[in-house]
């Protein structure tokens, strides 16, 4: 859904042969332009144009670096998935406002046709003719919006339920945006902590310590236990000894009914 609605935003920019580009363009790597030309199998400097277009409406950003042996800069992109997206509402929403006016303006107000020539005149003009047609003369006809109206209305929900599924987009990016922001904040709060407080950690280390020899102590009284543990082990080691012939003359015996 996330990849139309960006090729969608592309389209309208740079026109449809740009889609693509979309494919090619992440949101958290840039990605070097020769790379995308290549795939694109376009120029370097078709690719830039496009690039560019985008870029002009701050849906893609990059970073350049200058190639030291020949001295000139590659520029590397990434999309800007939120301002994509925001860019994608507006164009929305502006439709919706034009197709509002334009039912409402069907609904109120009164059209006139003349069949033969295939001319539609708004009340006013109408009456300037008359409400005869200014080509051939026929006499115009009172225009039937009911089919009209009814046709725009359902493209008016089309748009609606679009920018109800691009608002779901916008808050999961949004979302996913703040979670990269909370782990670099943690980041460098751990940055800070490791920093400055390390008499404490010191102090921590030294009662681990005691902690250690408390335990060795503990454990050494524990080995002549387990002394008497392994004494009692090699008897079942004997039993399992004699079995292990037993089995081996099962398999023998199966070989043979081969
Ligand atoms: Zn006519």
């Amino acid at each position: 859904m996330l990849k139309k609605i960006l090729k969608e935003v592309v389209t309208l920019i740079a026109g449809k042969q740009a889609e693509e580009i979309v494919d090619l363009l992440d949101a958290k790597k840039h990605i070097n332009e020769f790379v995308i030309a290549k795939k694109l199998d376009l120029t370097i400097n078709q690719t830039r144009n496009i690039l560019y277009k985008i870029s002009d409406h701050g849906l893609v950003s990059y970073i350049r670096k200058k190639d030291k042996k020949k001295g000139w800069y590659t520029y590397f992109w990434k999309i800007e998935i939120l301002k994509s997206l925001e860019f994608m509402k507006n164009n929305l929403l502006k439709k919706i406002d034009q197709l509002e006016h334009k039912i409402k303006s069907r609904e109120t107000k009164r059209f006139y046709i003349c069949a033969r020539c295939n001319l539609e005149l708004s009340e006013e003009n109408s009456l300037l003719y008359s409400f005869t047609c200014n080509e051939c003369g026929d006499v115009l006809a009172l225009k039937d919006n009911t089919k009209f109206v009814r046709e725009m209305k359902k493209t008016l929900e089309k748009l609606k339920k679009d920018l109800i599924f691009l608002e779901e987009e916008i808050k999961i990016e949004v979302e996913r945006i703040e979670k990269i922001k909370l782990k670099e904040r943690r980041k460098e709060e751990k940055a800070k902590i490791k920093k400055s407080p390390k008499r404490k950690t010191k102090k921590k280390s030294v009662k681990k310590k005691s902690i250690k020899r408390l335990v060795k102590k503990k454990s050494t009284k524990k080995k002549p236990v387990k002394k008497t543990v392994k004494r009692l082990k090699p008897k079942p080691k004997i039993k399992k000894k004699i079995k292990k012939p037993k089995n081996q003359k099962i398999k023998k015996k199966k070989k043979s009914k081969k």
